[in-house]
């Protein structure tokens, strides 16, 4: 009989109307603040999603997208917000969670303007939310919103692109869960498809390739997939047939939402480690890769390396944490097992119990 552990459900993405309303959803997942920017001079069109800031200001990155409706983006930023603040809890870090969510225009007419914009949006909010690079900005950016305010990380001045300790985190999941459930001690010849080759993902292609693992990747950027094909050998998939594909660790490092009703099924891995925010586009699905016998490696306890680097710095503090990210792994897969119960679920408990538990701490201050 499994174990009774209850968790907030995450927003669905894929909901076509917000029930009940913004309010209700971000009610539902215990969102604190919701807040909208519009400047039809520089084109922004923003939205900051505080989630929780018991632990701390919520830190979380800006995401730049187009998406197909302004009611994607803003369950995306609410979704995102929510799995910051497990992350932080998750890695012990002193911050809250949030996320920024800017609805990309067809052009961005002054890079500078925009951001520029942006960044006093962030400092009207007087260091409630901090923000650092994510999908569709880069360290430019973040010095350009530098300018505007101080809450701002990742900065050239400061720690920088933190992919590459995103991946490094990610490999030592992959470590952890390989390990556990494959009965393996190194990555020798284990067969690992990475979905999405860009920032992290090429930087994990690497750092597995070190480690003797066979890889195959996909990417919409051809590009993208050329390099990995010289530079590591990687066995080149079509995007489209990837989900598809027969290997032992699926590592998502594109966009969210891989796992769903279409793909859930398909998956043929062992295991799914990778860097891509909100992998599951509900939490139902991770329940079916579990029966499944997929083990399903939350992501927002592997891909906390770059958000303990931009915290730590480069510092020996830094990959002590990024490294227990293996232990971490290891334990939810032990849990899991023990308790008959999906590892995301475990993770969400765990990470729901600290965020309860540090409010009653700033309560007693
Ligand atoms: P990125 O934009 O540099 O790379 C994403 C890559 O995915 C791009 O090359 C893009 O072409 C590709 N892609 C998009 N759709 C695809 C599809 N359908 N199939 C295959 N490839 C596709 O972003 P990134 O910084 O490498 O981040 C990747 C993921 O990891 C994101 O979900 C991000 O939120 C998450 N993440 C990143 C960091 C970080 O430090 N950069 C930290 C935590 C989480």
């Amino acid at each position: 009989m499994a174990a009774n552990i209850s968790c907030i459900p995450l927003l669905r993405e894929q909901d076509d109307d917000l029930d009940g309303g913004i309010f209700n959803q971000a009610l539902s997942v215990g969102l604190e603040e919701i807040h909208f920017r519009i400047d039809p001079m520089s084109g922004l069109k923003a939205i900051i999603a505080i989630h929780n800031t018991r632990r701390g200001p919520a830190l979380g990155g800006t995401r730049c997208l187009s998406y197909p409706s302004e009611h994607h983006a803003v369950v995306d930023a609410m979704r995102l917000a929510q799995s910051m603040s497990y992350k932080s809890a998750f890695a012990d870090l002193p911050f809250g969670g949030g996320k920024a969510v800017l609805i990309r225009p067809e052009e961005i007419a002054s890079r500078d303007a925009y951001f520029e914009c942006y960044g006093e949006f962030i400092d009207s909010l007087n260091g409630r939310y901090i923000t650092a690079v994510d999908v569709g900005t880069t360290v430019d950016d973040m010095d350009i919103i530098g300018r505007r305010t101080r809450h701002v990380l990742s900065t050239s001045a400061g720690s920088g692109d933190p992919s590459f300790h995103t991946a490094q985190g990610v490999l030592h999941g992959i470590l952890a869960a390989v390990k556990v459930d494959l009965q393996r001690d190194d990555l020798e010849a284990v067969r690992i498809a990475i979905q999405g080759v860009g920032k992290v993902g090429y930087s994990l292609a690497r750092l597995l390739h070190r480690q003797g693992a066979e890889l195959a990747v996909s990417d919409i950027d051809d590009e993208a997939v050329r390099r990995c094909v010289e530079d590591f050998g990687a066995e080149p998939i079509d995007a489209g047939k990837m989900i598809d594909h027969d290997c032992d660790v699926f590592s998502p490092c594109a966009l969210g939402s891989v796992v769903n009703a279409d793909t859930v099924n398909r998956i043929r891995a062992n295991i799914i480690c990778g860097a891509a925010n909100n992998q599951l586009a509900e939490d139902f699905y991770g329940d079916v890769l579990y029966r499944n016998d997929i083990f399903y490696v939350p992501d927002y306890v592997v891909n906390a390396g770059g958000l303990i680097h931009v915290i730590y710095g480069s510092s020996v503090e830094t990959e002590t944490r990024i490294a227990s990210i293996y232990d971490s792994v290891a334990d939810i897969y032990q849990r899991s097992k023990v308790l008959k119960v999906p590892c995301h679920r475990v993770a969400n408990h765990i990470a729901e119990q600290i965020l309860s538990d540090s409010k009653r701490i700033a309560a007693d201050v």
